[in-house]
């Protein structure tokens, strides 16, 4: 079977083309790094096609065409190509190196085209800008080896290094079997399967890319849903998930878990006066002062309207209490102005702490609730706890 490798070249370049169509619709609406990433990889792959145009037409335009300027092409595509992925795996994208390696790899492949024409020099110097690029490709991917790793770095570790081991069998061929390279196009075995690979290779990374972004989207969707959009702390969702794995660790290591349920105290009032607007700007003063009292080894969100929870692995009722304590001086004391008026907040907190071995968060949270009620009925701005026992008087 003889197969004209000029045409390989040529629909190599026109699935390029069509994956890079693929890339750039298939993002949609959503606007985040992941859609720039994918569209930076669609219009390297648009460069990668104009490339394979030009190498595929060796012997018909001039050298400095299909030579100079389809190798430039061809690195700059992988380069941007580079950058894409890194940026989709959220890792240092390493812009300055990768632009350095395709300078010194075009000037490397025009010394050997113009000053000093060596066929098997230039495959040299494109090779090892090539097997640059993948390395900074496969490192951020190699997690994916692990137990339960991403199958999309898996699919995108399988191509990028099947395309590593042709492009050294390409090389060294010549080397091994002793014959003379030939030249691009050049009817042997080697060529022949580096090209069917590489016209291939668009499609098969495009898949990778999309399952990446998929992956991607789907992880950013997840935090997205746990996450309260006015105060930006975590939900109610979040606080459920959270006080699940705090209560199953704390189970499990045998230490005490400290729960915190905060409610702003006569909040309708504070929307009456200063409206909707205003009491939404009140909540997130609310939330700051919260966040700033806190050491951040808790868990804290909004599980409702003007009600929060504050989640502390770690600690007794005792130090829950005195926790509490802190947090209601915090917004006590927060000294908030809204519109030119100044008001003074104050909360309400219910304690509850997991017993050794509790594993119903429902309870607890329950317990925690019941005793913000009675604070409330004892007349809020203070401290209690599931009991009833006040812990802490007003200041
Ligand atoms: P209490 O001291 O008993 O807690 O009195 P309260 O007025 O704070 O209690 P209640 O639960 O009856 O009212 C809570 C108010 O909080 C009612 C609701 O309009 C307001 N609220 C809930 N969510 C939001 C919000 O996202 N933004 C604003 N501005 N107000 C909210
Ligand atoms: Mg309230
Ligand atoms: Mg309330």
């Amino acid at each position: 079977m003889s197969i004209d490798l000029a045409t390989v070249a040529l629909l190599g370049a026109v699935q390029a083309w069509l994956m890079a169509i693929v890339l750039w619709t298939s993002t949609g609406s959503y606007a985040g790094v992941a859609r720039a990433s994918l569209r930076i990889r669609a219009v390297a792959l648009g460069l990668e096609a104009a490339a394979w145009v030009l190498l595929g037409l060796r012997g018909q335009v001039g050298e400095w065409l299909s030579i100079l300027v389809a190798n430039g092409v061809m690195l700059v595509s992988y380069a941007m190509t580079v950058h894409a992925l890194r940026m989709l795996l959220g890792v240092p994208q390493r812009r300055r190196l990768a632009a350095a390696v395709a300078a010194a790899g075009w000037l490397a492949i025009a010394w050997f085209a113009v000053v000093d024409p060596d066929y098997q020099a230039r495959v040299l110097c494109a090779t090892l800008a090539v097997l640059a690029y993948l390395a900074m490709m496969l490192l951020p991917l190699s997690d994916g080896l692990r137990r339960g790793g991403s199958s999309a770095k898996r699919v995108l570790l399988v191509i990028l290094t099947t395309a590593m081991w042709m492009l050294c069998w390409r090389l060294a061929e010549p080397l091994l079997s002793a014959r003379p390279a030939g030249g691009f196009l050049a009817s042997s075995f080697v060529n022949t399967a580096f090209l069917m690979f590489s016209a291939m290779q668009p499609l098969f990374t495009s898949i990778g890319f999309l399952l990446l972004y998929n992956e991607t989207m789907q992880k950013e969707l997840k935090s997205l849903a746990r996450i309260d959009p006015l105060t930006g702390v975590a939900n109610r969702l979040a606080l459920v998930e959270a006080a699940e794995r705090l209560l199953e660790e704390a189970t499990r290591d045998g230490r005490p878990l400290g729960v915190l349920m905060l409610d702003a105290d006569h909040f309708k009032s504070v929307n009456d006066r200063f409206g909707h607007s205003g009491g939404d700007k009140v909540l997130r003063a609310f939330t700051a002062s919260i966040q700033r009292a806190l050491d951040g080894g808790e868990v804290f969100g909004r599980i409702g309207g003007e009600e929060f929870v504050v989640l502390s692995p770690g600690i007794g009722l005792a130090e829950a209490l005195a926790l509490a304590g802190r947090l209601r001086a915090a917004v006590a004391g927060m000294g908030l102005a809204i519109d030119g008026q100044t008001l003074a907040l104050t909360v309400s907190v219910g304690v509850a702490a997991a017993s050794p071995g509790e594993r119903d968060v429902a309870s607890l949270l329950r317990r925690a609730d019941a005793a913000l009620y009675a604070a409330k009925r004892a007349g809020r701005d203070r401290v209690m706890v599931a009991d009833g026992d006040p812990a802490q008087p007003p200041a």
